[in-house]
């Protein structure tokens, strides 16, 4: 599971700074929460991550952030689970995270609703993940299918609709990438306006961060760009 060797992770903490540093100058109005995706990192990394001021981790694969969240549980670290979700994994992510931010389908919102009323824990954070950029193999709703999700999320008790997540295509040149990013500012907007509970647009990965902030983001998720390139087999 390691990418990073242990002498290269004295750079984790500069990267973070330059990283909250551009945030920082970037970001107008809006307030940016930073998250460390840590798949495929080792929980000593993140446990440097963390000294460096990180407090959202992301996590796309559920076994894997499961052992690294057994690692870590002396820290006080905000969980994120932002990949695909199996109806069979609900029960454990909606016990074992603080937000799912990848919702796209209302079986998955209505079994992720009823396994945290179970745990007892306070509501889960939830976003709707959309396919803004139309791609058959991408996860996330369609556009048309915002409102009605927003809508079934809204109701569950065991769930509280924070907002919108998206994953643009990454072939996308810049004039495309801020197109999407504004429509997703728009149907943010929209939501917000709808639902008081919404107060996030999770937008922007290493790549395409600082155009996202630019175009309205107030979550961004960041792997590479904090930890380094990742290893494909672990
Ligand atoms: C892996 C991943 C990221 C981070 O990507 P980087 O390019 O490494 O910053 C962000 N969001 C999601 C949903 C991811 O799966």
């Amino acid at each position: 599971m390691s990418t990073e060797p242990t002498i290269l992770q004295p750079l984790i903490p500069q990267r973070i700074e330059a990283i909250l540093k551009a945030i920082d100058t970037l970001s107008s109005s809006q307030q940016v929460t930073l998250v460390a995706v840590s798949k495929m990192q080792t929980s000593d990394a993140i446990r440097v991550a963390y000294g460096a001021g990180i407090r959202h981790c992301g996590e796309n694969y559920l076994q894997e952030a499961l052992a690294k969240q057994a690692d870590l549980s002396d820290l006080k670290i905000i969980w994120h689970f932002i990949g695909p979700i199996q109806s069979n994994k609900t029960q454990l992510i909606a016990h074992h995270f603080d937000w799912v931010e990848s919702v796209d389908r209302e079986k998955i919102a209505k079994r992720l609703s009823e396994a945290r009323v179970e745990s007892g824990k306070t509501p889960l954070s939830v976003c709707i993940q959309v396919n803004i950029s139309h791609e058959e193999s991408k996860s996330g709703v369609l556009e048309e299918d915002i409102l009605g999700l927003a809508k079934a999320i809204s109701q569950y008790q065991g769930l509280v609709l924070r907002g919108l997540m998206t994953i643009p295509d990454p072939t996308l040149d810049e004039t495309e990438l801020r197109t999407q990013f504004r429509k997703m500012k728009n149907w943010f907007n929209q939501l917000q306006y709808l639902y008081p509970t919404v107060d996030t647009l999770s937008m922007g990965m290493t790549h395409d961060y600082l155009v996202a902030i630019a175009e309205g983001a107030t979550l961004v998720r960041i792997g590479t760009g904090i930890f380094g390139v990742r290893e494909k087999n672990k």
